[in-house]
C-alpha cells in the first residue's frame, strides 16, 4: 500500500486541494527547519494572508526536528519512533470544517483505508474538551478515550496567535513487545504509538499571557507520521524495521559484516536516520558549515560518522548509502536523483575531514574518562571541539551512553573567552594582514562557530 498516496487521495476525495511539500528551510526566520505540516500554511491560519478559494488542503510535508523546541536528535537511536527527518501527512481546514468532520475523516481513514484493528486504537482529548470526547464516542467506546492536560493536548503557535486543544490517536503495539514503565499514552515509551495529532484551533491569544478569545471561524491542522504508519502496516514495532530504513541498515550490515539487532543496533539506526536528513538538506541547498543550519547538518553527519566508527568503519562510508536512499525516496522526491553525484561528493568530503581527527578525539575522550567520576571536564570537551571537530552535542551524546554529565559551564566559559579574544584581535588592528588573520581565526573558532551553537539551542519555534 502506498500510504502517502492513499492519504492524499483520501483527502482529495473529501474536497481538499493537494499541496506539494514546502521546503525544509522555511521562509520564516524564527524557525530552524520546517518541523510540521502546518508551517507552510501559518500565515493563512493567522489571517495574515487571505484564505484560499478552497479552504481545505492536504499535504505530505518533509520535516526536520533537530533543534529548537522540537528536537528529536537525542531520541534517534534510542526510541523506535523518532527521526530527525520524517514526513508528516496532514489535512487542513482554514475556517471551514471543524472537530466533527476532522474526527470523522480521521476515523474513516484509519479504519477503512488503513484498516487498522479497532481494538488496538486509543484516543486522547484535552481534559477540558467535552465536545471532542462526545464526538469521539460516536466512533469508539468511552473507555478508549483518555483525557490529558496542557502538556500533551494543548497546542499553540507561540505566546500569541491561534491555539487550541488537540486530540491524538494511538496504536497499542501490545504489552508482549513493550513493558517499559513509561509505556503509557503521552509517555516516553513506544508501546502506545502516537500516530496522528488533530489540532483544533479554536482560540486566539492577542497578547502574551492574555486570555483565550474564541475564534469566529475555528480551523483544523492535523499531522500523521508516515514512517510510523508504514511500520505498523508492515508489522514492525520499530519504524527502523520498515522498508523505509532496512535497505540502508542491510547495506551497513554488508559493508561491516555484522548483523543488525534491535537491542544493540542503535548505531545502525542513527546512520539510517541521519543519511536521510543529510541527503535532503544537501539536495535542498544547505551546505556543511560552522554556523546556523549548516552547522546542524555538520553535527548530524559527524554524529553518524562517530556511530560508524563504533561499528568499525575507518574511512568514508555514508556516501555509499545515498543511492540506496534515492531508490527508496527518489520517486516521490524527484529533485534528489539529479543531485546525487554532488551530494555524494559533499558527504564523502565531510566524512573524510572528520575521519582525520576522530581517532585522536576518541582517544582523548577515553583518556579523560579514566579521570572522570560523575562530571566530564569542560576543558576537554572544549579541546575536543576546538582541535578534533567534535560538536558539543556529540560529546554529550557519548557521555549519555556512559551516564555521565558534562561541565557545560566551563565549556561555555572557554567558548566565550575564545570569542572575546577573537574580537579583541579585531579591534586591536586596522591593517589588512591582521584582518586576514582574524578572518581565519573567526572561521576556525570564532563567532561563527558560536553563533551556530547558540542558534540551535535557542531558536524560536512554532508548534
Ligand atoms: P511524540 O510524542 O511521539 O514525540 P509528537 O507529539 O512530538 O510525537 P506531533 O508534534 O504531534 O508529534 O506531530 C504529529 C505527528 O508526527 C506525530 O503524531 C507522529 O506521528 C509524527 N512525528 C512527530 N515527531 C516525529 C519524529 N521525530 N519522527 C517521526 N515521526 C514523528
Ligand atoms: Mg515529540
Ligand atoms: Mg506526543
Ligand atoms: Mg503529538
Amino acid at each position: 500500500m502506498d500510504i502517502r498516496e492513499e492519504y492524499l487521495k483520501f483527502f482529495e476525495s473529501k474536497q481538499h486541494d493537494r499541496i506539494a511539500s514546502g521546503p525544509l528551510v522555511p521562509d520564516d526566520a524564527t524557525l530552524l527547519f520546517n518541523n510540521a505540516g502546518m508551517v507552510p500554511f501559518k500565515s493563512i491560519f493567522t489571517g495574515e494572508i487571505p484564505r484560499p478559494a478552497n479552504p481545505r488542503a492536504t499535504s505530505c510535508q518533509t520535516c526536520i526536528r533537530a533543534g529548537g523546541k522540537h528536537n528529536d536528535l537525542e531520541n534517534v537511536g534510542h526510541t523506535a519512533r523518532h527521526h530527525t527527518f520524517f514526513e508528516m501527512m496532514g489535512n487542513f481546514s482554514f475556517g471551514d470544517y471543524f472537530k466533527e468532520e476532522a474526527i470523522a475523516h480521521a476515523w474513516e481513514f484509519i479504519t477503512e483505508v488503513l484498516e487498522l484493528p479497532v481494538d488496538k486504537l486509543w484516543v486522547t482529548v484535552h481534559d477540558s474538551d467535552d465536545e471532542a470526547e462526545e464526538l469521539w464516542m460516536k466512533h469508539i467506546s468511552k473507555d478508549r478515550i483518555m483525557r490529558l492536560g496542557d502538556a500533551d493536548n494543548f497546542w499553540s503557535m507561540g505566546d500569541t496567535g491561534p491555539c487550541g486543544p488537540c486530540s491524538e490517536i494511538f496504536y497499542d503495539q501490545g504489552a508482549e513487545n513493550f513493558n517499559g514503565p513509561e509505556d503509557k499514552m503521552g509517555g516516553e515509551g513506544d508501546r502506545f504509538l502516537e500516530i496522528w495529532n488533530l489540532v483544533f484551533m479554536q482560540y486566539e491569544v492577542k497578547e502574551k499571557g492574555g486570555e483565550r478569545i474564541p475564534l469566529a471561524k475555528p480551523s483544523i491542522d492535523t499531522g500523521m507520521g508516515l514512517e510510523r504508519v508504514v511500520a505498523i502496516k508492515e508489522g514492525q514495532t520499530s519504524n527502523y524495521g520498515s522498508s523505509l530504513f532496512m535497505p540502508m541498515i542491510n547495506q551497513v550490515e554488508e559493508m561491516i559484516g555484522k548483523k543488525y539487532e534491535y537491542t544493540t543496533g542503535a548505531s545502525y539506526r542513527v546512520i539510517a536516520d541521519h543519511i536521510r536528513t543529510a541527503v535532503f538538506l544537501l539536495s535542498q541547498g544547505v551546505n556543511f558549515s560552522n554556523e546556523g543550519r549548516g552547522y546542524v547538518l555538520r553535527r548530524i553527519l559527524r554524529r553518524a560518522v562517530r556511530h560508524g566508527y563504533l561499528l568499525g568503519f575507518r574511512s568514508p562510508f555514508m556516501y555509499k548509502l545515498v543511492d540506496t536512499l534515492i531508490t527508496i525516496m527518489g520517486g516521490e522526491y524527484d529533485y534528489l536523483a539529479p543531485k546525487a553525484d554532488a551530494v555524494k561528493e559533499q558527504i564523502e568530503l565531510e566524512e573524510a575531514r572528520f575521519f582525520k581527527t576522530i581517532a585522536n578525539g576518541i582517544e582523548l575522550f577515553n583518556e579523560e574518562l579514566k579521570n572522570t567520576k560523575d562530571v566530564f571536564s569542560g576543558e576537554v570537551a572544549f579541546k575536543l571541539y576546538d582541535t578534533c571537530g567534535f560538536p558539543l552535542d556529540l560529546t554529550e551524546d557519548m557521555l549519555k551512553e556512559k551516564n555521565l554529565a558534562l561541565d557545560t559551564a566551563k565549556f561555555e566559559e572557554l567558548m566565550l573567552e575564545q570569542r572575546t579574544r577573537a574580537k579583541a584581535a579585531w579591534k586591536g588592528s586596522g591593517d589588512a594582514a591582521t584582518q586576514g588573520d582574524f578572518k581565519e581565526l573567526l572561521e576556525k573558532f570564532g563567532e561563527n562557530a558560536f553563533v551556530g551553537y547558540d542558534f540551535t539551542e535557542h531558536s524560536g519555534e512554532v508548534l
